[in-house]
Formats: structure tokens, C-alpha cells, sequence
């Protein structure tokens, strides 16, 4: 028998369009078939781009004209493994997204624009004269060190040399003297790194969780570490991943936000003796793929970055940690709208490892998750070392003299805390002097023009912003309408609460942390160093301040406009509400010494306000579970949102109109269409569509049948639309 020739004739490439299919490019004569996740070079209409290859294959329904031919092959090696190809094939079922953006959203931006990743080359230094090396003076004794050294293991690299304290001079020196020859190689892997010693002694709840893990075979399982602020969350999966590095696998962490939390990198660094490829945003496109690459070889043990850092290609993983589980910054906002906490689990699951996801306010989708078994739970019920968990007390500030925002009855707290040589918190979630620029004579109120919104006061820049769309101008002199010159502004932000306490408390440093203060490079960074030199102080800020950080001396927390959250119309307001109070008061006394948090309310009964003071954020949180299993809200039922924007409303509401109908007899609860609470930004009308369904399944075919009717639906060019599959913000 004569074995048939097999050869392939075409790929299959998913090229980044909004189209919902792959495309079939011809392999050219004598060209090697590239491999499944390996980039090519196409003509796509007329422009040239970067697609990637998902399969191959010698027969195409396209007529021979129509096909054209790949133009180069970029890989050899797939830069997308099949887990990845995998997960992604996933989310573009899942988030019911076009397959091309899905592939290329797990690209680094430089593999996207086609550049090759870089070879990972290290200078290694070997015995090149044996006999030289003996002649070496006796006394010479760092020169001999390295010739012990080198005769015991064969080779040494930069990273051992600096390990061994051994100047780049000694080396030098070396070679110069003909003893030592030095060359590129790939770098040396070391699969087994050593944590560095001196860490704390676990405590009792902290130790059952990591024999619990040590007893787990290492296939897929997911777990919810859920733990107070400061109750060593953070401790415990730095061993869990001590103990995936001693079994010579590698570990990836997502973080919320790294520029904001310096300090967590610093203790992975300070804990681990192993190369890290940490992921910020202020890599350049080249520099992340250099660290990508390191990833990809097993060179980087631990993979530390950002939401997209879960699509970092691994050799060898085998722990995904997610931390800071309930952060909003998981779900990307435009594109591919994935959270990549839900596709973590998917990834681990797909690659048959652990993964661990961690937060002292989990959201209420993983504590179902919990009830329905599908992730086992956690918990870190004390602080770790000595702190104690805050007090926290409502402050009634009905009547009260508010000074800037401040209530007069919050300032006694805050001089008290000050006389102490202590530090205290101010958190409002509003950056800017003030949200509002009104005429007093008049009524005239500074709008945004494009925007259904008010421009905020930037006193110190003299600036009127919007911060929807980033308008700007000079604040106005006098009334434009009435030539006034009364004109006030009405309400708080960071700005104008750090003008009023440096009037207030003289002689203390006041430390402003919001998005304008920490914008440049490393500025973060210098406000922390400052903060964390000085006794007594002051921190004003937003959110940011929400995010992990230790701040040993403040032992006075102070959340500032809690009503505007707990009055939000949104179903998660509450949980939202409860998980940003816990973390903002859990900044407080998380080392020696006792901390107190006090939130500024006109509600001082608000029964769930006061169910989170007194019984806490799990109680709450178990609390809102059942009202949401009661009005088959997520995670009780699933949803969908589609949103649209067209600078003409009424055919937004059109165009939504249609796209409802086309739901048809479909088994899905569909609201709207009805306006974003930003109702216009940007000069666009904006307009939703809210779809519901008791399973994914419904959801799924009601939003197919959607599809189907964009093409009539949709005008064109002159609206956008997305759909957004479990919404996290409806603003
Ligand atoms: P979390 O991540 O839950 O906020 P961390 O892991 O950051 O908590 O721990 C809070 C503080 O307590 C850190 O300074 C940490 O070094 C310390 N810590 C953690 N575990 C222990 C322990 N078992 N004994 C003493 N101190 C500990
Ligand atoms: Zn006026
Ligand atoms: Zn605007």
C-alpha cells in the first residue's frame, strides 16, 4: 500500500476585525506550514496585517481567485500554545465576541505589530586556561573564589556572580589574564529557586491553609482566600507559591493596579531569589515583550502584572493567584470586555492547575461559587502579629457645621490623632477641588458642552475639567451669563480637603493621593517614601489609597461622602459600598498600635450600613446574597448589556428597539431600551439594553438571535454598540 502524500495547501487565520469568523489564506508553494499559534503576514481588503494561524488544511471552500496567499511566516514557534488558543476560543463564546480581537487581545501589543520576540541571551564566564587559573597568586583570593567556583559547577552568569558577590572587575580581570573565556548563551534556567529565608511564623489558620494546599494533588481546583484586611493573605500565598517554585513550576499573580502598590512587588522581590516578570504600565511595548519572553522560556518563575497579564505564555505553570478578587479594574472596559478573574479560573482550568482567588471583601459571585461547591473557601478570621482589627462607628452628621466637607464633630478625631504623633486617612472618592461651579447671583452652573455633566473645579491649576470626557478651561472670572463675580464652589474633592487641613492643622504634612497627584513616574512611590518617614500626617485620597497598602502609622480613618454610595442605584451599590468601606477602614492600625474608623453619614440607621460596622463585610455580603437569590438577580440569574451611542437619541433608542424585538419569543427578560446614567458624553446619546436569563444557555441564544439582527438594526458607522456579558458598571 502506497501512502497517500499529505500535504496542506491552507491556514486558517484569525485576523483582528470585527468579523465573527476565520479566514482561509493560502500556504505558498514550498513554504513550510507554519504551526497552530504562529503569527503570519496577510493582506487583509487592501492593508497589510499580523494574523494568527489556528489551523491548517488542504482543501477550502474559496474559489481559487479569491484566496490569497500567506506572505510570510513570522514564527516557528507558536506564540499562542494551544491552552491559550483554548482559553481564547472560550471568551469569544463566552463574552460572544469576534474570534480575530479575542486572539489578539492575548498578544503583547509589539507581537501584535508583528516584531519578533527578542533572544534571551546571558554571558556566561568557563575556565578557558586550567593552568593559568592554577598559576593565580594565592592571595588573589576573590579571582580563586571564582575558580572554585567554576571548577565545582562548570559555569557562572551574571545573576551567580552577583549572588556570590564577585565584581564584574574580578571577571574582567580573568579574562583578561586568559584564565576564564566569556560568551553569549541562552540563559540557564534555574527551575529551582530558594525563597529567602526569615519570614514570620505562621500563624494557626494561616498554616492549615497551606497544609491544606501541600495535601491538594496540584490539578485544577479553585479556592477563595477570604481574610480580613491584614490577616496575612498576602503571607499565605507567598508560601503557596514558595511551594509551586520548589516543584519547578512557575507562578502568575494578578494585581489590581501596580503602579499604586509598589510595596507588593517590593516583598516578592525582597522574598524571592528568582528572576520576576512584572507587568506595569509604564513598560514600552519592547520591554514587555522582552518580559513576556522571559515568561514564555521559564527564565521568569513569577509572573506578577496586570489584568492582561493573565495571556502571558508560561513554560511550565502551576498557580494562578488572583488578588484583590472583588477589583472592578479585573473587567476590562472596551474590546474584548473579559473579567480576568472569571478567565483565571478558566485558564487554570484549562491547564489543569490550582487557582487561588483573594480578598477580604470577596464579591458576592465568588461567595456563590462557594455555596454551589464550586470553589472551596478560606478564611482569615484575625489580623495577623499583634493588630487588631479597627473599631469602626458611624458618624451622625445630620445638623452638624461641615467644614469643607468635614464634619465639625470629625475634627476633635483628627487633632487627637495628630497629638499622638499618628497618622490619619481622609478618603473621599472625588478628585479635584470641588464638583461644581455655580453663580450665586444667577444660577449659572459650569457645564461640560458635551457631556450631561457638571466641569470640575482644579483650583490650583485653575482649570474647569470634565471628567467624562476630558474637556477643559479656564475658570471663569465672572458669570458668563451675568457678568457676576459671586461665583461659588459647591461641594468637596481631594484638592480643596487638603487646602482646608493645611489652613486647619497647620505645621502637619498633608498628602494628596488621587490620579492627578500620582500621574508621573514613580511619584506614587515618593508620596509613599514621605508618608512612610513621617510621624504625624495627613493622607487625603481617593480610591487609590483603597488598594493594599500599609501604612503602619495610621490609626485614624475618616471615609468622608459615604452617602452618595449608599444611595446608588445600581443592584451592587451596597456590596460595592461594603467592600470599599472594609478596605479603606482596614488601612487602619494594621501594626502596633489600635486603629479607629469613623464614616460621615446622614443615614446614621441605614440597617445595612450598620449590619456592616457591627457584624461586618461577610455578614453583609451573605445578607445581599439572599436578597439578590430572592430577586433572581446575578450571580442568581446572568446578564447581558448592550450598549449603543448615537449623537441623534431617538434613533438609539431606535436601533435598540429593534434589536429587542429581535429577542423574539427567546426566554430572556429584556429592560430598555433605557439611558446610561451619563446620559450623553462625549456628544453621543448614550442608550442600553439590558438582557436577563436564568442560564448562561438562554443568554447565550437570546443574544445570537440579537446578533442576527444587527446588520438592519445598526446604523452604520454613525453609532457604536458593544455588548457587555455580565456588566459589572451600567454608569
Ligand atoms: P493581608 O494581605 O491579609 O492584608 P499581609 O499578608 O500583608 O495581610 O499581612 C499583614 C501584616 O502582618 C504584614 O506586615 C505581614 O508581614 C504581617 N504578618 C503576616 N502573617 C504574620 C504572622 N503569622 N505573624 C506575624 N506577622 C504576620
Ligand atoms: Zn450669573
Ligand atoms: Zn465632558
Amino acid at each position: 500500500m502506497i501512502a497517500a502524500m499529505t500535504t496542506t495547501h491552507y491556514a486558517e487565520v484569525a485576523v483582528p476585525t470585527p468579523l465573527r469568523q476565520v479566514f482561509d489564506y493560502r500556504i505558498p508553494d514550498g513554504c513550510e506550514p507554519p504551526v497552530a499559534g504562529a503569527r503570519v503576514s496577510i493582506t487583509f481588503g487592501n492593508r497589510p496585517m499580523t494574523a494568527v494561524v489556528m489551523a491548517c488544511k488542504q482543501q477550502t471552500t474559496l474559489a481559487d481567485e479569491q484566496i490569497k496567499p500567506i506572505e510570510a511566516v513570522l514564527d516557528r514557534q507558536a506564540v499562542l500554545p494551544p491552552a491559550l488558543i483554548k482559553l481564547m476560543l472560550w471568551a469569544a463564546d463566552y463574552y460572544q465576541h469576534p474570534v480575530g480581537e479575542c486572539i489578539s487581545t492575548a498578544l503583547p501589543n509589539a507581537l501584535r505589530k508583528g516584531l519578533a520576540p527578542p533572544e534571551l541571551t546571558t554571558t556566561l564566564w568557563q575556565i578557558a586556561d586550567r593552568e593559568a587559573a592554577d598559576r593565580l597568586p594565592a592571595n588573589a583570593r576573590k579571582q580563586r573564589q571564582v575558580i572554585d567556583y567554576l571548577l565545582q559547577h562548570g559555569s557562572l552568569d551574571k545573576q551567580q556572580a552577583s549572588a556570590l558577590q564577585i565584581s564584574s572587575s574580578v571577571l574582567k580581570t580573568l579574562v583578561d589574564k586568559g584564565c576564564l573565556q566569556q560568551s553569549l548563551s541562552p540563559p540557564l534556567i534555574d527551575r529551582h529557586p530558594r525563597a529567602k529565608p526569615g519570614h514570620v511564623q505562621l500563624n494557626e489558620e494561616q498554616q492549615q491553609i497551606c497544609d491544606d494546599f501541600a495535601a491538594h494533588d496540584k490539578s485544577f481546583a479553585a479556592f477563595l482566600l477570604e481574610g480580613i484586611t491584614g490577616s496575612g493573605k498576602t503571607e499565605v500565598y507567598l508560601q503557596l507559591i514558595e511551594k509551586t517554585l520548589q516543584q519547578g513550576r512557575q507562578a502568575l499573580v494578578l494585581v489590581p493596579e501596580i503602579g499604586l502598590t509598589p510595596q507588593t512587588i517590593d516583598r516578592f522581590r525582597k522574598r524571592f531569589d528568582c528572576p520576576l516578570a512584572v507587568f506595569h504600565s509604564s513598560l514600552t511595548d519592547k520591554q514587555r515583550l522582552l518580559h513576556w519572553q522571559q515568561a514564555r522560556c521559564g527564565q521568569a518563575r513569577i509572573i506578577i502584572g496586570t489584568r492582561s497579564a493573565l495571556f502571558t505564555v508560561t513554560s511550565e505553570l502551576g498557580l494562578i493567584i488572583v488578588d484583590e478578587e472583588h477589583d472592578l479594574s479585573y473587567k476590562q472596559q472596551d474590546g474584548l470586555r473579559y473579567s480576568a478573574r472569571d478567565m483565571a479560573c478558566m485558564r487554570a482550568k484549562l491547564e489543569d492547575i490550582p487557582v487561588v482567588l483573594a480578598s477580604a471583601t470577596p464579591t458576592l459571585e465568588s461567595l456563590h461559587n462557594v455555596q454551589n461547591g464550586k470553589f472551596s473557601h478560606w478564611r482569615l478570621t484575625r489580623r495577623a502579629g499583634n493588630a487588631s482589627p479597627p473599631q469602626v462607628d458611624v458618624l451622625d452628621i445630620r445638623k452638624q457645621a461641615i467644614h469643607d466637607g468635614l464634619a465639625e464633630s470629625a475634627l476633635p478625631f483628627i487633632q487627637q490623632c495628630i497629638d499622638r504623633g499618628e497618622q490619619a486617612l481622609l478618603f473621599i472618592n472625588r478628585r479635584g477641588y470641588a464638583p461644581g461651579l455655580v453663580c450665586h447671583d444667577c444660577g449659572w452652573i459650569a457645564q461640560c458642552q458635551a457631556c450631561d455633566a457638571r466641569m470640575t473645579v482644579h483650583q490650583k491649576a485653575n482649570h474647569l475639567r470634565c471628567h467624562h470626557c476630558g474637556a477643559g478651561s479656564m475658570i471663569p472670572a465672572k458669570c458668563p451669563d451675568c457678568q457676576s463675580l459671586n461665583l461659588i464652589r459647591t461641594g468637596a474633592g481631594t484638592e480643596r480637603i487638603e487646602q482646608s487641613l493645611k489652613q486647619r492643622f497647620t505645621g502637619t504634612p498633608v498628602f494628596r493621593i488621587d490620579r492627578d497627584t500620582t500621574a508621573g513616574k514613580g511619584s506614587m512611590q515618593q508620596i509613599l517614601d514621605n508618608i512612610h518617614q513621617q510621624s504625624a500626617a495627613l493622607l487625603v485620597g481617593t480610591q487609590m489609597l483603597a488598594k493594599g497598602h500599609h501604612f503602619p502609622n495610621v490609626t485614624l480613618v475618616l471615609i468622608i461622602d459615604a452617602d452618595q454610595s449608599l444611595t446608588g442605584t445600581d443592584f451592587r451599590a451596597i456590596e460595592r459600598f461594603g467592600q470599599l468601606v472594609t478596605q479603606v477602614t482596614g488601612r487602619a492600625g494594621r501594626a502596633q498600635k489600635p486603629g479607629r474608623a469613623l464614616i460621615q453619614t446622614h443615614f446614621p440607621d441605614h440597617p445595612q450600613l450598620l449590619k456592616l460596622v457591627h457584624r461586618g463585610y461577610h455578614a453583609l455580603a451573605m445578607d445581599l446574597l439572599g436578597e439578590r437569590k430572592m430577586m433572581q438577580l446575578p450571580p442568581f440569574s446572568h446578564q447581558a448589556l448592550i450598549r449603543l451611542e448615537d449623537k441623534d437619541p431617538e434613533q438609539a433608542i431606535n436601533s435598540l428597539q429593534k434589536l429587542k424585538q429581535a429577542l423574539g419569543g427567546q426566554p430572556v427578560l429584556a429592560i430598555g431600551p433605557f439611558p446610561a446614567a451619563l446620559q450623553r458624553r462625549a456628544w453621543y446619546f448614550r442608550y442600553q439594553l439590558l438582557l436577563q436569563a436564568r442560564s448562561r444557555r438562554q443568554l447565550k441564544q437570546g443574544i445570537q438571535a440579537l446578533l442576527a439582527a444587527t446588520p438592519a438594526a445598526i446604523r452604520g458607522h454613525r453609532q457604536r454598540w458593544s455588548i457587555d456579558i455580565d456588566p459589572q458598571d451600567m454608569s
